[in-house]
């Protein structure tokens, strides 16, 4: 999922601001989209199903009314996907009202959930951001931020959040710093989106990231954190610079399109092939085939034209879905490939499923050879914070060997980066990223089934 928020203190309307920035985060989920406002009396939301330019309007806009907003759209990881289950979710309480948008999987929340029912709490939707709305309220005699920080002594797992209520626009970021989220200022206020593309989108700049554990509140009087007393590993979700993210953020201080470059040179230097012609599968895999593509000195070309108009096709949430849109998004380019030898570049194998569609494709077109190298380790973990990854028996890397995947997609070649490689691109010698998709080393314990 991919959360906005912006407090601007000249009491300007801020909706368009938070859709702008949802538009900008639209690749971290397409499922619902949703924005909530308040103007210091009472709040105002907007949720629906689909892309954000299909759920908002101009009148939609009017009726947004206020100078903080928060908003959301939405990949279903934890809760189905249908229309009570978008976010932001907007509750009134004893004292006013809250608003909450939520990137990232608890790991703890059916337990909390349980105990709340017990003591006859009520809930709307199937989510875990619920969870977290139920115990700030709970604990909100004392304000709301001591409520958000017993709040995180009680939850764990994955939590992005951005925050509303009448006053103040509040950002938190777990104690792992798994999911990203950063700050950044506008002449009259504070913006803190997923990614800082979110910001470029309404002209803040990206003063830094919220750290880990911390939780940062904007009011009238400008910009304060609170951190947590105790430390954690730090833990911040690797998968982010291989493929979630949009290639022109920064997170935690690192691009993600260096990144994912870097990561292609090393697949070069790991796994060189002799070919006449790199090629990416669009449009993740870009950089790292260029980068793969200048480290062996091998032309980069264009392999597939991509539809623009098909969302990202693992956030389809059915397999028949699934293979139905790798065919409609990607079309090969014949006459740049018939006769070559061709490495094809992707980001990850994760079922297999579109690897097998799109060597094939290759192939059909007239490849002479189709090599894949891949700028990730074979996944082979389910990840269970807030990254879609299926069951473990689903995926492919958790069940054969690479030369049986080689096999299962029909690649003359393959090969993937390996797990230090993937580490040296992002560029941090002391380890503070989960990889436990790759590794099996879980940075918190994973839920109980
Ligand atoms: P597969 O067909 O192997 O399941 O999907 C692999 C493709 O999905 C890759 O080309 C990659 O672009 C994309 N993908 C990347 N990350 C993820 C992820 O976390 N989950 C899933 N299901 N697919 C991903
Ligand atoms: Fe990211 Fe993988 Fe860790 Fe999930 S398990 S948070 S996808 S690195």
């Amino acid at each position: 999922c991919g959360v906005m928020g912006v407090y601007r203190n000249t009491m300007d309307d801020v909706a368009q601001m938070v859709y702008y920035g949802l538009f900008a985060l639209q690749h971290r989920g397409q499922e619902s989209a949703g924005i909530a406002t308040n103007d210091g009396n009472m709040p105002y939301f907007h949720k629906g199903m689909g892309l954000v330019n299909e759920v908002f309007n101009d009148e939609i806009f009017r009726s947004l009314k206020g100078n903080i907003g928060i908003g959301h759209v939405r990949y279903s990881t934890t809760g189905e996907s249908y229309i009570n289950n978008a976010q932001p979710l907007v509750v009134k309480y004893r004292r006013g009202s809250i608003g909450l948008a939520h990137n990232g999987n608890l790991v703890n929340a059916p337990l909390i959930r349980s105990g709340l029912e017990d003591d006859g709490v009520v809930f709307q939707t199937t989510i875990d951001s619920e969870v977290i709305v139920n115990l700030i309220a709970r604990y909100s005699s004392d304000g709301i931020p001591t409520a958000i920080e017993r709040t995180m002594d009680l939850i764990k797992g994955a939590y992005s959040l951005v925050i509303m209520t009448e006053g103040e626009l509040i950002g938190v970021r777990d104690p792992h710093g798994l999911r990203p989220l950063c700050i950044g200022k506008l002449e009259d206020g504070y913006v803190i989106a997923s990614e800082s593309c979110g910001l470029d989108s309404v002209g803040a700049e990206l003063i830094r990231d919220v750290e880990p554990g911390e939780i940062v509140i904007i009011n009238q009087e400008g910009i304060r954190s609170i951190k947590l007393n105790k430390e954690y590993k730090k833990a911040s979700c690797i998968f982010e610079y291989i493929y979630f993210a949009r290639p022109d953020s920064v997170i935690d201080g690192v691009g993600v399109y260096q990144a994912r470059k870097n990561a292609g040179e090393i697949l070069a230097k790991e796994h060189p092939v002799e070919v006449d012609m790199v090629i990416a599968v669009p449009d993740t895999s870009i950089p790292a085939a260029i980068g793969y593509s200048e480290a062996l000195g091998i032309p980069f070309s264009e392999g597939f034209i991509k539809n623009r108009y098909i969302g990202r096709t693992f956030i389809q949430p059915d397999q028949s879905m699934r293979e139905l849109a790798v065919r409609l998004k990607l079309n090969p380019l014949r006459s740049n490939i018939i006769g070559k030898r061709v490495v094809m570049i992707d980001d990850s194998i994760v079922r297999g499923t579109t690897s097998k569609q799109i060597v094939n494709t290759l192939k059909r077109a007239g490849a002479k050879e189709v090599h894949v190298r891949i700028s990730s380790p074979p996944v082979a973990y389910s990840c269970y914070y807030g990254i879609d990854t299926p069951d473990n028996k689903q995926l492919i890397g958790a069940v054969k060997t690479i030369e049986e995947i080689r096999q299962a997609i029909g690649a003359d070649s393959l090969g993937y980066i390996s797990p230090e490689g993937l580490k040296r691109s992002v560029g941090i010698a002391n380890d503070p990223y989960c990889t436990a998709c790759f590794c099996g080393d879980y940075p918190l314990e994973i839920p109980l089934r």
